[in-house]
């Protein structure tokens, strides 16, 4: 796989138009919050893939006329799993849908393969786990905060200067 600098915005913007059809179907509209340019070093058509998986959970969560929010910014922060490292900068890109949220028991299996909780050709439990992959691959990680009747927020964190080997 091969990372090049490129512009999440845009690549937020261009998965918007393909799942839009998916979002008419159901009422759903899709908001953005754009505040700055956000680039990272990425494989594109990987973290597309993420994108996806993460809209089509909250389109597929989202009540009829619901609500996704997609909002991309810059942040300093420390990688979560090295409290006592250094701070870098990280581009996140969070999506946050109002529907019925995500309760504490089964969001600790959700990164699992083949997990789901949908009916048969709904899902097949993959996305998360493969977005979990992807995501780790580019040393970053993702975030999900959601209680029980207030939608899900899932944030994914992605290094803005490639981390050497
Ligand atoms: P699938 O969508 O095929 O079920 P995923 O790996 O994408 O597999 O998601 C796993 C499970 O996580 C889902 O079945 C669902 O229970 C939960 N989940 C994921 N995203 C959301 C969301 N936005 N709102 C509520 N539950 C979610
Ligand atoms: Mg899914």
């Amino acid at each position: 796989p091969e990372r090049k600098p490129d512009n999440l915005d845009s690549l937020v913007e261009r998965t918007i138009s393909l799942l839009q059809p998916l979002a008419d179907k159901k009422g759903v509209t899709f908001a953005r919050g754009f505040t700055e340019r956000v680039e990272a070093s990425i494989d594109a058509s990987q973290i597309q893939q993420v994108l996806t998986n993460l809209m089509v959970n909250a389109i597929q969560a989202s009540p009829t006329n619901g609500l996704v929010e997609v909002s991309t910014r810059r942040e300093t922060m420390r990688f979560p799993e090295n409290a006592d490292g250094p701070f870098a900068e990280y581009a996140s890109i969070q999506i946050q849908d109002n529907g019925a949220g995500i309760d504490e028991q089964t969001r600790d299996q959700i990164f699992e393969p083949f997990f789901t909780t949908k009916d048969v050709g709904e899902g097949t439990g993959l996305g998360l786990s493969i977005a979990f992959g992807v995501v780790r691959e580019h040393d970053g990680w993702i975030e999900v905060d959601s209680h029980s009747g207030k939608g899900a927020c899932f944030t994914i964190y992605l290094p803005i200067e490639s981390v050497p080997a």
